[in-house]
């Protein structure tokens, strides 16, 4: 029986949050495999804010997706065939998948993890916590801006993916955590679940005031995933050699504007801010050791949030942007239960 893919391909560069219509939705049926192939069904897609950048035709890390090109992506996928010795039938496999059902992947492809048929970990987690949101956050917090105990650490998106997780990281390493969050039910959320210290709802009128009463000591290192308005409100809070891991900034994702580079704060307060890609990481192993350790020992919360369809994923990517998801994002496209 032949396999129909279903691939969503770039029709069309979004202005400001991503439509269906920015997208085509192409079906072709799946070619036979080569020798030293494997085919690979597509299980979970990872919803990620860098997708939203990855559609701009702007200068970044990677080339952006070309116009009819399948929209790039993390995912999660099971190989069904295999012409490979090295991945058999019911692996697991990691890697860029792309907005599809089906991906043919080569056995010597560059940048995919092969992972054994049941890895004991749920698949979205593999995704977040002990995928890439994860190791994004260890590596922030132990290489690029290392926080001792005692300190005070802030870190914004803090219900979010990477947020979350270097929260609680933070915690472990017995600072003091101060999270970042649209809503009151996000911020309760953060200190009565994830054992966070404090929390403040940026949303709120007297958020300034309120980010200075639970930093009464100041900020001694910033985990900053927003930008723009947030960022330059803890900026004002660091202490004087005060350190800033940069991960994101997707309070500009949709924007054409580019922010206004107030570098004032940085030389006031002689900061260190170090960007970082967790695609430079090297010890991916570690950290994923590190943290299902902690989840196993009951330390580290986990959690996703999982849409259905990959009819959806445009629609789906824009719940990162307005806040309408916890943990995790990920978008469920085999369609079982
Ligand atoms: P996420 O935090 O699960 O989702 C994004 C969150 O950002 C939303 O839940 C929303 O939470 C918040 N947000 C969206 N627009 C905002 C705005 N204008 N102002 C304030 N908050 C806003 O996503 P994630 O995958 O974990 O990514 C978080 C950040 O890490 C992003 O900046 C991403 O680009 C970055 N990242 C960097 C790397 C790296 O290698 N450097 C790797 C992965 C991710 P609220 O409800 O609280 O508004």
């Amino acid at each position: 029986m032949s396999l129909i893919n279903r691939q969503l391909r770039l029709k069309t560069r979004p202005e400001g949050l991503v439509s269906r219509d920015n997208f085509e939705l192409v079906e072709q049926a799946v070619p036979e495999l080569e020798d030293g192939e494997v085919l690979v069904r597509v299980l979970y897609l990872s919803m990620d804010p860098t997708n939203r950048v990855w559609m701009r035709d702007i200068p970044q890390y990677l080339p952006p997706v070309a116009i009819g090109e399948v929209m790039r992506a993390l995912g999660l996928g099971r190989v069904v065939a295999s012409r490979s010795a090295h991945y058999a039938e019911g692996d697991l496999v990691q890697g860029v998948t792309g907005w599809q059902d089906y991906l043919v992947l080569h056995e010597d492809a560059k940048g995919y993890v092969r992972l054994p048929a049941d890895p004991g970990i749920p698949l979205p987690t593999l995704l977040g916590a002990a995928g890439m949101s994860g190791v994004t956050a260890y590596y922030g917090l132990t290489d690029i801006a290392p926080v001792q105990a005692g300190e005070t650490l802030v870190v914004s998106a803090a219900a979010g993916s990477v947020g979350s997780i270097a929260g609680q990281i933070g915690r472990i390493m017995g600072a003091r955590v101060v999270g970042i969050a649209g809503g009151a039910d996000k911020c309760r959320h953060l200190v009565d679940h994830l054992g966070f210290d404090a929390a403040v709802d940026y949303k709120s009128a007297d958020f300034k005031q309120q980010l200075k009463a639970v930093t009464p000591d100041g900020v001694h290192v910033n985990f900053e995933n927003v930008g723009g308005e947030v960022m330059r409100a803890v900026l004002s809070r660091m202490v004087i050699g005060g350190r800033v891991a940069l991960c994101g900034m997707i309070s500009g994702y949709n924007s054409a504007e580019r922010p206004g580079d107030d570098f004032s704060p940085v030389i006031m307060k002689r900061l260190s801010v170090r960007g970082f890609l967790v695609l430079d990481y090297t010890r991916t192993r570690e950290a994923v050791g590190a943290i299902t350790g902690w989840i196993r020992e009951g330390k580290l919360k986990t959690e996703e949030t999982v849409a259905e369809g990959l009819e959806n994923a445009p629609v789906v990517l824009n719940r990162l942007f307005d806040g309408s998801h916890r943990g995790k994002l990920v978008l469920r496209v085999d369609g079982q239960a």
